[in-house]
């Protein structure tokens, strides 16, 4: 009898681990459905108010060196790289909105219960140095504001990713680009990866290889029913979209 109930006890445990729920990320904030600009404090606001677990964005960095929240390298026709922060605020979002600092940006997200904030940090187009300048003033500004068990950082720049993680040992640090296994993120102590949802269709073992490894797994950016469903019975950790509403019905 022991054993019957010691045995029902385990699959009850491995059955629930199993099954952990894919967790959701809006992509770019919440603004596909209500039309509000990618990125900006409002898509921000959105994607509390659907309660998903996470809200990805965009990190630039201007000529003055301010950190600011856009996903073009241009902010309506005027590069981020090349332009002050001064410059860039004499336009706006069609919504009135200014582009966001991101330090406004990280302010406003903390303020929103349990949220996760997902910080990518962009190429600068002015050459690899000043993406990696970039690091240790992200690190500074998350640590100033108290952030670091808000936010996760993800990147296509491998060398950005690994220095976010030379400079600081805790905060998930993910890789965006699709070009390398389990085994090298697991030898760079990255946290694990966000790659496009077709590699994970492609490699279908990666997920359970990537979990074996102790990594997480995300993808971006599934908007289609189908490839979410593959994904969340792949049992991804997270699944970032453009469809925040749908997926939140699909992993319920
Ligand atoms: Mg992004």
């Amino acid at each position: 009898m022991r054993a019957f109930l010691l045995s029902i006890f385990a699959m009850t445990v491995i059955g629930s681990s199993a099954m952990a729920q894919t967790k959701v990320i809006a992509h770019r904030g919440a603004w596909k459905k209500n039309e509000l600009p990618q990125n900006s404090i409002a898509s921000l606001q959105h994607a509390a108010e659907l309660q998903v677990w996470g809200s990805e964005f965009d990190v630039h960095l201007t000529k003055d060196g301010q950190l600011v929240v856009n996903h073009d390298a241009d902010f309506y026709g005027m590069d981020i790289a090349e332009a002050t922060h001064a410059d860039l605020r004499k336009k706006t979002h069609p919504n009135g909105e200014h582009i966001p600092t991101l330090e406004e940006y990280l302010r406003f997200g903390l303020k929103q219960q349990g949220l996760k904030l997902i910080l990518e940090l962009k190429p600068n187009s002015l050459g690899k140095d000043r993406t990696l300048e970039a690091v240790p003033m992200v690190l500074a500004l998350i640590d100033q504001l108290e952030a670091a068990e808000h936010v996760e950082i993800i990147s296509f720049d491998y060398d950005a990713c690994l220095k976010f993680r030379e400079l600081n040992a805790t905060i998930p640090v993910h890789y965006l680009n699709g070009d390398k296994s389990p085994q090298e993120i697991k030898a760079a102590k990255l946290s694990g990866v966000d790659y496009h949802y077709s590699l994970f269709q492609k490699n279908p073992t990666w997920i359970a290889e990537f979990k074996a490894l102790g990594l997480k797994t995300n993808a971006w950016t599934a908007n289609k029913k189908e490839d979410m469903k593959f994904l969340i019975d792949q049992q991804i950790d997270f699944l970032t979209t453009d469809q925040p509403e749908l997926a939140l019905e699909l992993v319920k």
